[in-house]
């Protein structure tokens, strides 16, 4: 196999890892929200075009298991200023999905959480 190919390969392959999985820094958060969910499975994770992240946890119908939606900013003490204003809108929202904390939920069950979060149910803080 040339080198192009194989970097070809390489690259196809990160590109499918980093497909809606969440990044380290909000893995870590996952785990703070669950901990402090025990209803919760799995975390709702908004990312923002700013760099800013909206998460909440949801329970097992459809409904938040946190108190409150968590917003953060990747090495930052607070989100931007942006958010500040509009409270990461909406509009400005680039990738939302379901972090799940259990991998024993049936698809049905998912197709569920997921509608009446993003679908019928926005978050709304
Ligand atoms: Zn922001």
């Amino acid at each position: 196999m040339s080198i192009k190919r194989q970097m070809q390969r390489k690259h196809q392959t990160q590109n499918a890892d980093k497909k809606l999985i969440a990044s380290k820094n909000e893995n870590a958060m996952v785990g703070g929200i669950l901990e402090g969910s025990p209803d919760a499975v799995g975390v709702v994770i908004i990312r923002l075009e700013c760099g800013c992240r909206k998460m909440a946890a949801v329970d097992i119908k459809g409904d938040m298991a946190s108190k409150k939606i968590i917003a953060y900013r990747d090495n930052a003490d607070s989100i931007c200023d942006k958010c500040k204003e509009d409270h990461g809108d909406f509009s400005r929202i680039t990738t939302q999905f379901i972090e799940w904390d259990k991998d024993d939920i049936e698809g049905a069950t998912k197709k569920m959480i997921y509608e009446k979060v993003f679908g019928t149910a926005p978050i709304v803080h």
